[in-house]
């Protein structure tokens, strides 16, 4: 079957250190890295046995920075060449050197990037965003939308590739004014999808029936924010749970989230490109002022 998979395993260290990192940062001891390399291996291994059997997507969302770990650059790599594996893509600030994406097949690969000014020089990023265009890799870049960022957004759009889609998101617990709206819509024409928190309650999800969260210990649950088991990858037991069911929570604000309600659009916006946040089309741009509002 089509199944699409969201792992996020125990790893839960970064090498940057962003004031808004929604995460708990801590520091990994030498036996957590081990655990989460043991982890995401039996994961790798789970993925690669299933040739024959499922179509499969796979998104790695780590806590922390996964691509400094050469266990996730080798398996990114490792992953991509599976004729059973449609896309593996990964959320990384993009800290990580960049020649081992020589060894992937960039067909399928594809890598969510995020911006974090104070963490490391525009240059510097940008300089990482030109080796990827010229490997032929497939990503979209983004940035938190707090007003500080917007300057850096600007210069991103303006220097990045047109076909490099930059998202916005908004910033967690902020609420924006129309104007302030305004000027991140500017910037990226689909941010109205990120500016409020989506109320999912009772609203059909794919999450949990084609769409699954897979922990470091193989438990799978619908997403990464429903607690409620559904099985163990590893012993099938979660297969017979996959059914389509309706969001138990009140509000979904996260896109990785919310991209699977079925009440909104964005299977087709982002069509093909789904777990990298790559729209179909790249949005035409409104200038500041001319107010989009999403369906
Ligand atoms: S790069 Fe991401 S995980 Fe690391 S500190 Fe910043 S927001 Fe947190
Ligand atoms: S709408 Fe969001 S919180 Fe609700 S089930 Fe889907 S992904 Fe999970």
């Amino acid at each position: 079957m089509d199944l699409t998979l969201l792992y996020r395993g125990p790893l839960a260290s970064c090498d940057y250190d962003c004031p808004y990192c929604p995460f708990a940062k801590r520091r990994d001891s030498r036996q957590a890295l081990g655990a989460d390399r043991e982890a995401l291996e039996r994961f790798a291994a789970w993925v690669v046995s299933r040739e024959g059997e499922d179509r499969l997507s796979v998104l790695f969302t780590p806590w922390g920075e996964g691509l400094v770990r050469s266990w996730y650059r080798r398996t990114l790599a490792e992953l991509s060449h599976l004729p059973h594996v449609r896309r593996v893509a990964i959320q990384t600030n993009l800290s990580c050197r960049t020649d081992w994406l020589e060894r992937a097949d960039p067909s399928t690969l594809a890598l969510w990037c995020t911006f974090h000014p104070g963490q490391t020089p525009y240059e510097r990023f940008t300089a990482k965003c030109r080796d990827l265009t010229a490997l032929g890799v497939r990503y979209s870049v983004g940035i938190v939308g707090l007003p500080e960022h917007l300057p850096h957004a600007r210069r991103l759009r303006a220097e990045l590739p047109e076909h490099v889609y930059l998202w916005v998101n908004a910033a967690e617990g902020r609420a924006y004014t129309d104007e302030e709206a305004d000027r991140w819509t500017a910037v990226d024409p689909l941010f109205p999808y990120s500016r409020h928190p989506h109320r999912s309650a009772g609203l059909p999800c794919r999450t949990g029936e084609s769409v699954v969260s897979v922990d470091g210990g193989g438990t799978v649950r619908r997403c990464h924010f429903v607690r409620e088991p559904l099985g163990n990858l590893y012993d099938g037991s979660w297969r017979v749970a996959l059914r389509p069911r309706p969001c138990p929570l009140a509000v979904c604000d996260c896109h990785i989230g919310y991209v699977h309600l079925e009440s909104l659009p964005l299977y087709d916006v982002f069509a093909g490109g789904v777990l990298e946040r790559i729209p179909a089309r790249v949005p035409p741009r409104l200038p500041d002022g001319a107010r989009a509002v999403p369906g």
